[in-house]
């Protein structure tokens, strides 16, 4: 029986497949080594530089060329704070015996407060105590400027408090912490949390404004022992209450 049934002869069929799998390592290892060159067949896309005469080289690692997309840079926020003078275009405030008036100590500080935080460039609005722009008003931050009487000798100290529970916004303690750290640090004053009064915490802005405002009340110290700081040196009250409010906003 011939084994040659359908033509082909098995022994050149053999070596056909030798061949290929020649070809076929070789292929394997000399296309990436570039010992054997790609050659392509077509011409090469308009635009595209002029290749040397006859060949092109296909790279084997292309890179697609990627759109040039602008890194999103959101506009900077310009910050909008509210200052509230206490007492201011209402009442005198706490008055001492010699006349020294809780309302002119509050305004001298909150004017002083509001020209710096303009220097940096903020929006800022002084408010009087009872302003009509506090109604549903929205800022980053709103700070009422008060100052303690004159009726508790020996005592000094300040306070700082945001509306009692249920009414502020969480980031309300974060102004009031911020607060707090940098007005002792740059008043030397101590912070007196015994004796924070419901005048405080349910002060009235606290209802007008809008919800999501984080507010708080600061009593700047004592109108008696804390004098010479409110009078003299309004200029560092004013800076504490800056670095606080600088502390907050920029998420310190
Ligand atoms: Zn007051």
């Amino acid at each position: 029986m011939s084994k040659n049934v359908g033509g082909a002869d098995p022994w050149a069929v053999g070596w056909l497949m030798r061949v290929l799998v020649l070809l076929a390592v070789l292929a394997a290892f000399g296309v990436p080594l570039g010992v054997i060159p790609i050659v392509a067949v077509t011409s090469p896309a308009e635009g595209g530089a002029a290749p040397e005469a006859g060949r092109i080289v296909i790279p084997l690692s292309t890179s697609a060329p990627t759109p040039t997309v602008a890194p999103l840079t959101p506009a900077p926020h310009t910050p909008r704070v509210g200052i509230i003078a206490g007492h201011h275009g209402n009442d005198s405030g706490a008055l001492c015996p010699d006349g020294l008036q809780e309302a002119d100590i509050n305004l001298d500080v909150a004017r002083r407060v509001v020209a710096l935080l303009m220097q940096s460039g903020w929006n800022v609005d002084l408010l009087d105590e009872f302003d009509v722009r506090l109604n549903d008003y929205k800022a980053d931050a709103l700070l009422s400027i008060h100052a303690d009487s004159c009726s508790f000798p020996g005592k000094s100290g300040f306070k700082i408090t945001r509306a009692e529970s249920g009414l502020h916004t969480s980031s309300a303690d974060a102004l009031v912490d911020c607060i707090i750290r940098h007005y002792a640090e740059r008043t030397g004053l101590a912070f007196d949390a015994d004796t924070i009064t419901y005048d405080m915490t349910r002060y009235h802005a606290y209802y007008e404004i809008d919800r999501n405002t984080p507010a708080a009340i600061i009593e700047i110290g004592f109108m008696l022992d804390d004098r010479e700081l409110l009078t003299q040196r309004p200029d560092v009250v004013a800076q504490g209450i800056v670095d606080g409010l600088r502390c907050f906003i920029g998420g310190e």
